[in-house]
């Protein structure tokens, strides 16, 4: 039987069970309260409070396959093998296992499992940099798993940490070796334009990071030196997408099973084929499209804004594509005809048999619609324009929506580059709202613990409580973003919130924060918890035993933590501003 993307997963889960792992369920591709990121990137991002040494409920032994978003990598879709939506098989060691145990598992799944041919594999590892020592333990692993010395490579490069290189690294930082897993696809042949000789950091396109573990060993001295952390941990990633490349032995992502139903239909509706100078557009359009389907049924819709301005660019990019395809603006039918495609495949694994679609579709046509009337209008304006600058490409954006890519892409028809920089300085001049989400200001990793994130992050528990007591039990959490200034909690309510309710709700969290109430942490069976009545995330599955914080009697909430031990130690705080911010959604800052 052919390893298709459905059964794939199984056999990961299958495999990781049977080491003794617990699945800890993909969160949603908007993080709940991850103040330094705008969306899920990696599977490691809701471990983070564990890594840095928090218990988790499940145990010492993580895995799952999280959804991601990774808005950054927008600009470089078009090539064999970028996308921004993808899925991550993650794995975690929370002061178990080792590197020994962590390589030949990753290597017994490859091998074993997968049944990918051991001479097409070839790994990496620490060569020491810095006056730390190279990672001889992983590097003799491996060769007592049998791989020979030509197949695995030493590079400064494979360390890993939130700061980058060792030297760059803060007093007190954890960091450590990571070892990568390349896949080669012989079919091609290496580009000298990339250096002498091939091999796998090599960016002609023959080899493929198909995944890396890596080992946060060591936490860096004042003296600049290392020592050994007292938790050792391990956190792998693997793309699904890249595992499906190697499995398939195709070096083009978009022709393989995780793309093949999406790119027929498009060829289908353009009654163009895949090849030539079409396939760059194809990528776009299917990529965007599988990305704008699962951020909205994330809860994600088109604005000027954070999230839904990631979506708007993506939607808008792929309609310029799918005109040029089509020789005419498509149609709201024949979007929706594709994005059909994308929830069919991921039906069962993401999207439940039966749900009900229409939000999707009806959005996507929406947008398509609005941006519409502007794209020719715009169209026309740049056909007029001999040169286009920055600040032109900032008034286009300005007057008809057109992201930057899509004026960019527009203009390299033409064979010209727009000033980037010239573009977001008038971004900057103009202090859009949008701007950080536009010239993509996006950190990943490892959120920051400083006192006040952990004051304001307790802080959104007492307010979330709050709410429900003023406004009733129909509110729900839609999310929070915290910065060393303030505590931002967006929330849903049917009911618009009077001056008085937020009044009352403020001097409810400020009694609380006066009463000195203990916070506290139970591992509990999810159901248990429920009955409880904790707060939870409606957009995340939980695992069977969940994380419940307790404010005194006063709150309980599903979370990982970290929080402050005493609401005393949160400081009395101000709720200075509340605004809608869409249908039956509301937003509150406070500091
Ligand atoms: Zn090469
Ligand atoms: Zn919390």
């Amino acid at each position: 039987m052919p390893i298709t993307h459905f059964n794939f997963r199984k056999r990961y889960s299958k495999y990781m069970e049977s080491k003794s792992h617990k699945e800890a369920p993909s969160i949603a591709l908007v993080p709940k309260d991850d103040p330094t990121t705008l969306f899920t990137g990696s599977g490691m991002q809701q471990f983070v409070p564990y890594l840095l040494g928090e218990s988790h409920p499940l145990g010492t032994r993580l895995y799952n396959i999280q959804r991601c978003i990774r808005a950054q990598d927008i600009d470089e879709v078009g090539d064999n093998r970028h996308d921004s939506f993808f899925e991550m098989l993650g794995n975690w060691s929370l002061g178990d296992y080792f590197k020994k145990e962590q390589l030949v598992w990753f290597w017994g799944f490859l091998t074993k499992e997968l049944h990918l041919p051991e001479e097409k594999l070839y790994v990496t590892v620490f060569k020491g940099v810095d006056g730390i020592i190279p990672d001889d333990d992983s590097y003799n692993i491996w060769r007592t798993i049998g791989i020979p010395e030509n197949r695995i490579f030493k590079y400064e490069g494979n360390w890993w940490s939130r700061a980058g290189a060792p030297s760059q690294m803060p007093t007190g930082e954890p960091g450590g070796p990571d070892s990568e897993v390349f896949y080669e696809f012989t079919s091609v042949a290496h580009d000298p334009k990339f250096g002498k000789v091939c091999h796998p950091n090599c960016d002609c396109g023959r080899f493929l990071e198909i995944g890396n573990s890596v080992f946060m060993q060591y936490k860096k001295l004042p003296d600049g030196s290392f020592e050994l952390l007292p938790k050792q941990n391990v956190d792998f990633g693997g793309g699904l997408e890249r595992l499906m490349m190697a499995m398939e032995d195709n070096p083009d992502m978009f022709e393989t099973s995780l793309y093949r139903p999406i790119i027929q239909e498009i060829e289908r509706i353009t009654r163009q084929k895949y090849d030539g100078d079409n396939k760059h557009a194809m990528r776009i359009i299917a990529d965007h499209l599988k990305a704008s389907v699962f951020l909205i049924e994330d809860g994600v819709l088109p604005s000027n804004k954070e999230q839904g301005y990631v979506l708007r660019r993506l939607l808008r990019r792929l309609t310029v594509k799918l005109r040029k395809l089509l020789g005419q603006l498509p149609s709201a039918n024949e979007v929706a005809q594709i994005s059909k495609i994308v929830h069919e495949m991921y039906e069962g694994v993401y999207f439940k048999t039966g749900d009900d679609f229409s939000l999707v579709s009806r959005t996507i046509e929406e947008e398509i619609k609005r941006f519409s009337l502007s794209l020719e209008k715009g169209l026309k304006e740049i056909q007029k324009m001999e040169t286009v600058s920055g600040k032109d490409a900032f008034n286009l954006y300005q007057s008809f929506g057109f992201p930057l890519e899509v004026t960019e892409e527009l203009l390299r028809e033409k064979g010209e580059a727009v000033d980037k920089k010239q573009f977001n300085d008038e971004f900057q001049k103009h202090k859009d709202a949008s701007r950080s989400a536009s010239i993509g200001k996006f950190k990943g990793g490892l959120a920051d613990n400083s006192t006040k994130t952990l004051r304001y992050h307790t802080a959104t528990h007492l307010l979330h409580q709050a709410l429900y007591d003023i406004l009733g039990s129909e509110i729900r959490q839609e999310g929070s973003n915290i910065t060393g200034e303030r505590l931002r909690f967006d929330f849903y309510s049917t009911q618009k919130p009077t001056p008085e309710q937020i009044a009352k709700v403020g001097e409810i969290v400020n009694t609380q924060i006066k009463a000195s109430l203990p916070v506290e942490f139970k591992n509990l069976p999810k159901s248990e918890a429920e009955k409880l009545g904790a707060m939870s995330f409606f957009r995340d599955k939980y695992p069977d035993m969940v994380k419940v914080y307790f404010i005194g009697d006063y709150s309980k909430e599903f979370c990982g933590g970290p929080h402050v031990k005493n609401t005393n130690e949160i400081g009395l705080i101000t709720i200075y501003k509340t605004e809608k911010i869409g249908s039956n959604l509301y937003r509150i800052y406070a500091k």
